[in-house]
């Protein structure tokens, strides 16, 4: 630590490390995202992350205590597999709200599996969407990379508003990202040191373009691969939010600290960061997005420094993280 350490050197996240992500604003952003995930590729990706999918069914069937002749709200439903995963624990109606074409999917997967009499889906926004009673529950898989890319929360946050009983149950209940500090050497290599490498390739020297990959590409999120042996230093939460009381207000800026004590000498090329939702239960229900879990179809993200630099056992790496939504068109 600081105090114990005064040879540790220090690494500092100039302050602030501004992430912001997409807030969908515009029309034309809204019907590119609902034309996305009318996509059934879209979905089929996500369906096939085992891990994300058996996590969200264990979830539910562990939690049927709590569905059990109850009414739930599914969310932005996509092909209408949580909500079916909801009809089996014993809900006794669930409203599957889509806003993509998926909604004639989820119809179908409904009808396929004889739910019709529970699950009625919606195909509509849910912001434009009306349901004849509240819920008791509310189920949705919202998280984007980052956790926040994309913003779907609010439109969650939006439904528990209109439509949760005040004693509902929200799933997840919670979500928190995690931060450390990473090597990421295989992309540097790729995304990097590739530019050195075109002159071997093709007698082109290409070498004085790697700048603008430094300017442009790695001063955003980047999604990368990590494994456990990238990690260097301490893994510390940064951000932890109840999906309960989390408000609206509250996504307009989402600031957390960190200081992460680096375990090994190794090149420092930004920080990693990852998510975690929690269910209810007892032990509560993990879905973890750490490169130390089972890989996920959302991977990791990284923050890159200008440039690597070394670190050696017990430097501090330490800064802010800010997310705020952003209008895509204004990068
Ligand atoms: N629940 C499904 C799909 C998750 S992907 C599953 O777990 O497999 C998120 C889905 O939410 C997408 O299909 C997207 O079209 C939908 N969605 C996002 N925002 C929405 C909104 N405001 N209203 C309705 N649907 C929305």
């Amino acid at each position: 630590m600081e105090g114990q350490e005064p040879q540790a050197k220090r690494q500092n996240f100039s302050g602030e490390h501004l992430a912001s992500y997409s807030n969908r604003d515009g029309e034309a952003d809204e019907k590119h995202y609902f034309k996305t995930y009318s996509d059934l590729y879209v979905h089929e990706e996500m369906l096939r992350d085992f891990e994300r999918t058996s996590k969200y069914r264990s979830a539910i069937m562990e939690n049927s205590h709590l569905l059990n002749g109850k009414v739930v709200a599914d969310i932005g439903a996509g092909t209408g597999i949580l909500s079916c995963f909801c009809a089996q624990a014993g809900a006794k109606k669930v409203y599957a709200i889509e806003g993509s074409d998926a909604a004639e999917h989820a119809r179908r997967v409904v009808q396929s599996n004889n739910l019709e009499d529970c699950i009625t889906v919606i195909h509509g926004m849910v912001e434009e969407c009306q349901l004849p009673e509240k819920v008791d529950v509310i189920v949705s898989e919202w998280m984007g990379y980052f956790l926040m890319y994309e913003s779907m929360l609010s439109s969650v946050l939006y439904a528990r508003e209109q439509w949760l009983k005040p004693d509902g149950v929200m799933l997840p209940s919670h979500a928190s990202i995690f931060v450390a500090p990473v090597r990421a050497d295989n992309f540097w290599e790729d995304r990097v040191n590739c530019w050195s490498r075109m002159k071997d390739a093709y007698g082109v020297d290409m070498s004085c373009l790697t700048d603008v990959v430094m300017r442009t590409t790695l001063r955003s999120v980047q999604v990368v691969q990590l494994d456990g042996e990238d990690i260097i230093g301490d893994s510390t939460c940064v951000l932890s939010l109840d999906l309960k009381s989390t408000t609206q207000s509250d996504l307009e800026k989402l600031v957390g600290t960190f200081k992460c004590q680096c375990h090994c000498s190794a090149p420092l090329h930004g920080l990693g960061v990852w998510f975690v939702v929690t269910f209810p239960g007892k032990p509560p229900v993990l879905l973890s997005t750490s490169p130390y879990a089972v890989s996920t179809h959302w991977r990791q993200c990284v923050l890159f420094l200008n440039a690597p630099t070394n670190v050696v056992q017990d430097d501090i790496v330490e800064g802010s993280l800010t997310l705020s939504p952003c209008d895509e068109s204004q990068g």
